[in-house]
């Protein structure tokens, strides 16, 4: 689904895409792919290591057993990164190293559990959400109230009647804005609940329901943001019972025991790097990326590992293939994604004074599905390049291409920057039930998948960092700012504080048609 304007803004901005645009409408050169580029033959070298020696599932499998869950901070997620760098070691990268970063507060989940005592008294199946606060020591009982989370405006000026109660969020009527502001303005509720004197309340990520059979997910509720108010995730079949005694008018009594634990200040953690050194302009960098962290209620394969296991193949595959690409390909793991990109942004923030080399980077981080396209981040001036490309891979499967800007993981802050996030798009069938749950095991990931979707991405790398002409360069900021609004990026990023760029852009996106 892109959208029009993003295109019609290119082309009135011809300006900063001129070579590009001018070559494109007179229709005198097409764009090049492996078969006439010159990378074909390194690329087949790539792929049949990619298949024949992949070594991902072997990865996945360390990395769930032995290590397990990995929240930012923990000790297990500082095992993942010596972990990690060990792999790429051994494989031969070069310049392996950590990047130490702070986080602004460590989190340790204690238990959680709950209990209806009214209308019918059982045991409620919950987890607590990541990084938020506890009852008091023993727990406490109250009445279930709702609130409604298309009503927000008012349930925050009500919040006093939450005094004593354990609010359960439903969403009654119709929404009127995008999911990720009232993603947004959940936090604004919970920042009052807790002290208003709200018990706990009862609500996944956002505010929505638990998706699949007795699963609840856990999950941040913001970027860098905790609450003291106890948030919890509760499953399908519990949540559902309790709707239906408050929508006959009963009103459910329960008691929750919810223990957590913060550090007092900011917590250290790392990026973990390694890189295959460019042959002609080893200065160039394309970044290839997933994050290493994870949440805890499982052994974090999908959320994740996946992404871990297909970076560190990928890289493993260049490495045997014994081709070296024109331009560096800097393999990332990233830490601290789950608690709102974290580590990509620290790696923004190091790397500031190496912005203008970059090449954009290549993430995957939708779980354990197949890979169905890619997404360039916002660049609409690369897809015709990029089509070219996956149209030599039509003999392995049929790839999309298109400008989209996904913003729900590391290549967020490549796109803000105005390079290409490039974000691998996979079937996410069973990620929906997987990600940030108890499922969260290698069970959920098939071993021929993973090796399919890595070696796609070492090919994507590798030919992103071959090809003789550079791939992409930073957007001016005037036209970056244009492309989020087009894209309805700036709403979010405003939502969160995190946009960067004042008024610029705002102009012609007001009065511009924007089509799905
Ligand atoms: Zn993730």
């Amino acid at each position: 689904m892109q959208r029009v304007l993003a295109r019609a803004v290119l082309i009135a901005m011809g300006l900063y895409g001129l070579s590009v645009c001018i070559v494109r409408a007179d229709n005198k050169t097409v764009p090049k792919g492996p078969d006439e580029d010159g990378t074909k033959a390194a690329l087949t070298k790539i792929a049949g290591e990619g298949m024949m020696n992949a070594h991902a599932f072997k990865y996945l499998t360390e990395l769930s057993d032995d290590i397990g869950s990995r929240v930012t901070g923990s000790p297990a997620e500082r095992k993942a990164e010596e972990w990690g760098a060990a792999k790429m070691k051994a494989m031969g990268l070069e310049n392996v190293h950590t990047e130490k970063y702070q986080i602004w507060r460590g989190w340790t989940r204690g238990t959680a559990d709950a209990e209806l005592l009214t209308p019918v008294k059982h045991k409620l199946h919950v987890d607590a959400m990541g990084w938020t606060g506890s009852t008091p020591a023993g727990g406490a009982e109250g009445d279930i109230v709702e609130v409604n989370l298309f009503d927000l405006d008012n349930e925050i000026k009500n919040v006093s009647r939450l005094n004593g109660k354990i609010a359960l969020v439903t969403m009654k009527g119709k929404p009127n804005k995008a999911g990720v502001l009232y993603f947004a303005q959940f936090g604004d509720f919970l920042k009052a609940a807790g002290p208003a004197g709200a018990i706990a309340v009862i609500g996944g990520q956002g505010g929505g329901k638990s998706d699949g059979m007795n699963l609840s997910h856990t999950g941040i509720l913001g970027f860098n943001t905790d609450f003291a108010v106890p948030v919890v995730s509760m499953t399908a079949e519990d949540q559902g019972q309790i709707e239906r005694f408050l929508d006959r008018g009963i009103t459910p009594r329960a008691r929750f025991n919810v223990q957590n634990t913060f550090t007092n200040g900011p917590m250290e953690t790392a990026n973990v790097v390694g890189e295959i050194r460019g042959r002609e302009n080893p200065e160039q960098i394309l970044v290839v990326g997933a994050h290493l962290d994870s949440w805890d209620l499982a052994e974090g394969t999908t959320d994740n590992g996946s992404g871990t296991a297909t970076v560190l193949s990928a890289a493993d595959s260049i490495m045997r293939s014994k081709e070296r690409p024109r331009r560096t390909i800097r393999f990332v793991l990233f830490t601290g994604e789950e608690q709102g990109l974290d580590g990509s942004f620290a790696y923004m923030t190091q790397h500031q004074s190496e912005m203008a080399n970059h090449l954009g980077d290549l993430v995957l981080d939708s779980g354990q599905g197949a890979v169905k396209g890619f997404q360039l981040g916002g660049r609409d001036d690369l897809i015709p390049e990029f089509k070219a490309f996956t149209a030599a891979l039509s003999t392995i499967k049929p790839l999309t291409v298109d400008d989209k800007v996904e913003s729900g993981t590391d290549t967020l802050p490549f796109s803000i920057a105005g390079l290409p996030g490039i974000n691998m798009l996979q079937d996410t069938t069973d990620y929906k039930y997987t990600h940030h749950s108890a499922a969260d095991a290698l069970e959920a990931q098939k071993a021929d998948v993973l090796t399919q979707n890595s070696m796609l991405m070492a090919l994507a790398a590798y030919w992103i960092a071959d090809r003789p002409e550079r791939f992409a360069a930073p957007w001016p900021a005037e036209r970056t700012a244009k492309m989020l609004r087009a894209q309805h990026i700036y709403e979010e990023l405003k939502a969160f504080n995190l946009w960067p760029y004042g008024d610029l852009g705002a102009e012609e996106s007001k009065s511009a048609p924007t089509q799905n």
